[in-house]
């Protein structure tokens, strides 16, 4: 028996998990973005409302990574296991 990790769900799950981590990454790029943008090139001159926008558009990108990245994580997620060599039998190591 040797101490090892396995996935918790199959390929295809594993796979929407994968494919979950582009929209959080491009959320995480959007947001970097908005603040660097904001940073670089204030625009005092823009109404509340511009700012409103740009704001909601920051929270909702935020949003987006926090749940996809959670999503992602937990269809990602490996459990420890002992795994004999072998006949493959799993034993978990909670
Ligand atoms: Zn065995």
């Amino acid at each position: 028996m040797i101490a090892t990790d396995i996935p918790v769900f199959n390929s295809v799950i594993r796979t929407i998990g994968a494919i979950l981590l582009i929209p959080s990454a491009l959320a995480v790029i959007g947001a970097v973005l908005t603040v660097a943008v904001l940073i670089l090139d204030p625009r005092p001159e823009f109404g509340i409302g511009h700012w409103l926008s740009v704001a909601a558009g920051f929270v909702g990108a935020v949003i987006v990574a926090l749940v996809a990245s959670l999503i992602s994580w937990l269809l990602l997620m490996r459990r420890d296991v002992y795994w004999c060599r072998r006949c493959g039998f799993l034993l978990s190591r909670a």
